[in-house]
């Protein structure tokens, strides 16, 4: 399980990929991708789709 970094929901169904602003991981649930919700880094504060 991991919070999707865009909705901020519990997931199991998620995809986990690198900041293109720092070195965090950033997780984002198959909804959101699929929306193409943007993310926020909680780290760098990077926005992305
Ligand atoms: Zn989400
Ligand atoms: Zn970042």
């Amino acid at each position: 399980m991991a919070v999707c970094s865009s909705c901020g929901r519990k997931t199991s169904d998620f995809v986990q990929f690198e900041c293109s602003g720092c070195d965090n991981s950033i997780n984002r649930c198959k909804e959101c991708k699929s929306n193409e919700i943007p993310f926020t880094c909680v780290k760098c504060g990077f926005n992305g789709p």
